[in-house]
């Protein structure tokens, strides 16, 4: 950053956004397949009630269509967002729609904004859309 708190690479400032969040035309919120809990803040599901809850997803949400898209990166998700425990994906839309996107959406669609040209230097799709867990694929 410089003094004035802004990051003056235009690719190094959209890597900075889309910790968590998309760049315009990619929300996966936009498909109407995925929800955000009440609590935006990963801290809150690391206790009290939002531990309970949290755990209960963990644990029960797939019997229901749901998963966790946006789990902690490492070796199982190694590209995308940062760690989303408010962020649920319904598989049974959201499936259908994610191999669509990996066959149809590509980067150079995203357009009409300031900053859009980052998305192919990026890679937006293959790292943000599609950086999904894989366990919500199946
Ligand atoms: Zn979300």
């Amino acid at each position: 950053m410089d003094a004035s708190g802004q990051i003056p690479d235009p690719v190094q400032r959209a890597l900075k956004i889309l910790e968590y969040s998309s760049m315009p035309g990619t929300s996966r919120h936009h498909w109407g397949t995925d929800i955000d809990l009440n609590a935006f803040e990963n801290s809150w599901f690391e206790k009290g009630e939002g531990l309970k809850l949290y755990r209960w997803l963990k644990t029960n949400a797939h019997k229901y269509g749901f998963c966790q898209p946006y789990t902690a990166l490492g070796a199982e998700r190694v590209t995308g967002y940062q760690e989303e425990r408010w962020h649920w994906t319904y598989m049974p839309l959201s499936v259908p729609l994610t191999r669509y996107a990996r066959e149809h959406l590509k980067d150079s669609l995203i357009a009409g904004f300031d900053g859009a040209a980052t998305a192919t230097k990026i890679g937006v799709v293959d790292k943000y859309v599609l950086g999904i867990h894989p366990s919500c694929m199946q």
